[in-house]
């Protein structure tokens, strides 16, 4: 029987003796068996979240004490990065070398919050009144529920848990149930690097089954989510009646915008990987595509001839551009998806379909697709796919290119191709999504905040800012030179007034 939830600093089994088979999403295959915790488990885990918070112990460890633990976590990260990435791409299905590239994010995350720890954080105001000295202090926000999507595993709960340690709060961390190996070894390296108990806390499981508790308990302070919109408006609702802090990092829909004066072989290259990544599964993917009219087929042309080239295999195949989906159910959404898009009148220039090479029939493969002449209100334009499905629209002005970038509920990303800089600018400021890239798309660093406007979210993670979520704000007024306010009448003939 596993012992793979950590609750109040020792590993268990589920109450229940419940567990999970984690499948490879390239053949089907056993990748491991896992606890699978009940509500009563998710119930400890926060008792033990909380009374570790509420002990003050790790609060008043300084931010240098912190930063260091954070920096420990980085050095170990390191030394099993090969075994971690390993582990993520079992999970996953990703090839090997793209979990290796998240495994060294996922460091640099770390070491981005640590360093940021050991900046001055707190500060005096000048509120006008020589006798008043008022401070303005950070403290941690308390217990956190930190939860992970599948896509990134480790790197998405890395930008939660390295600044809730560096703040100095409590966490339960529940990662997606398909993909748990990666957590369980990072709460491992947080047990080594000398966490006080408590601190860290490990829940498996769906969201069906534990999600409930993890979000409504009136014990958590914060919950720090990313996944789908629908999961992250029911998360918005379940936290309501005790008024929680709420960090949403949800779906993006993110146009990618070529213009006729474009670097159209950068451009083009761009596109397809902005696209076609981990076949789609990455919420800033560049599915939506606007091409200026006159330059329409040379762009769609190309990108139609190498997403039918792009190579499709698991994480063994040195050979493999990308792997499969993460699911069963992920690859019947997405073929669904396309169908909705044929019967809405969608063009359907490559792909479409599973992928029908014999040595991947047991494994979620998805033919990089491309959909041409395409309309803003049509389903496959709105929705996210999460799958390998590029929509193609055309636009005639700068005006035009804009208005239909921001003809979404989202709000994550976007992507323009001018040589005309000043022309790019306009644009980026044009649109209302959390990154904009300019003759580039895709590329983010720790240092840099990430986040989506309208319906991508709320707050922001990375930068400043992904560790300000993780902080309250305190105002002490301290007066030098009390004296009474004088303010009610005093019988006693004490007025000052
Ligand atoms: P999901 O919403 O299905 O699940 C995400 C996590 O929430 C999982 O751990 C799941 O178990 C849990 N969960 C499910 N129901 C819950 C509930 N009722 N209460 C609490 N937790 C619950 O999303 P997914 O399929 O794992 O991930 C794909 C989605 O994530 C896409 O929409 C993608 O755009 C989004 N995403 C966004 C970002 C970003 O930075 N904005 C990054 C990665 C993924």
């Amino acid at each position: 029987m596993p012992s793979s939830l950590y609750i109040d600093g020792a590993w268990r089994e589920s109450s229940t003796g419940r567990t999970h088979e984690v499948r490879s999403p390239h053949d089907g295959s056993l990748v491991t068996t896992v606890s699978e915790a009940s509500v009563e488990d998710v119930l400890e885990a926060i008792g033990a979240a909380r009374r570790s918070f509420d002990s003050g112990v790790f609060a008043s460890w300084s931010w240098k004490e912190r930063s260091d633990l954070v920096s420990r976590i980085a050095d170990l990260l390191e030394r099993d990065a090969a075994q971690v990435a390993k582990k993520e791409s079992d999970d996953t299905g990703k090839r090997l070398i793209e979990a290796e590239y998240d495994v060294a994010d996922v460091v640099a995350t770390f070491r981005h919050f640590a360093a940021l720890g050991l900046k001055e954080h707190d500060h005096f105001v000048d509120v006008g009144l020589a006798h008043v000295t008022s401070r303005i202090v950070h403290e941690p926000i308390g217990v956190c529920s930190l939860i992970g999507p599948w896509n990134y595993p480790l790197l998405q709960i890395a930008w939660k848990v390295a600044p809730a340690l560096v703040a100095g709060c409590s966490f339960i961390l529940k990662p997606s149930e398909l993909t748990p190996e990666s957590a369980i070894h990072l709460i491992k390296l947080i047990e080594e690097a000398r966490a006080p108990r408590g601190v860290a806390n490990l829940i498996l499981g769906p969201g069906s089954v534990v999600g409930n508790a993890l979000t409504t308990d009136p014990r958590v302070d914060l919950v720090s989510f990313t996944g789908g919109l629908t999961t992250g408006k029911t998360i918005m609702i379940g936290a309501a009646p005790t008024v929680k802090k709420l960090a949403l990092e949800l779906g993006g829909k993110n146009p990618h915008i070529i213009f006729a004066d474009a670097d159209l072989d950068a451009a083009i290259d761009n596109a397809v990987t902005g696209a076609f990544l981990h076949s789609g599964q990455v919420c800033s993917a560049g599915t939506r595509l606007l091409v200026e009219r006159s330059v329409h087929d040379r762009v769609v042309n190309e990108i139609v001839r190498r997403a039918g080239e792009i190579r499709l295999g698991g994480p063994a195949d040195l050979n493999a551009e990308t792997g499969p989906l993460i699911s069963q159910s992920h690859l019947k959404t997405v073929e669904n998806y396309v169908a909705k898009g044929i019967e809405e009148g969608a063009k359907l220039l490559v792909g479409g379909k599973r992928s029908n090479r014999e040595d991947l029939k047991q494994g979620w493969y998805f033919q990089p697709t491309v959909f041409d002449g395409c309309k803003s209100d049509m389903f496959c334009v709105q929705e996210e796919s999460f799958g390998p499905v590029m929509t193609v629209e055309v636009f005639d002005t700068e005006k035009e290119a804009i208005a239909i970038g921001n003809d979404t509920i989202f709000g994550l990303s976007g992507g323009v191709w001018s040589q005309d800089l000043e022309k790019a600018a306009r644009v980026a400021a044009g649109l209302r999504h959390g990154t904009v890239w300019v003759n580039d798309f895709g590329p983010y660093r720790p240092q840099a905040e990430w986040g989506g406007y309208k319906q991508s979210g709320i707050g922001r993670e990375l930068g400043s800012h992904g560790l300000s979520e993780y902080l309250e704000i305190k105002h002490i007024w301290t007066n030098n030179s009390p004296s009474k306010s004088g303010w009610f009448h005093d019988s006693s003939g004490g007025d000052e007034k």
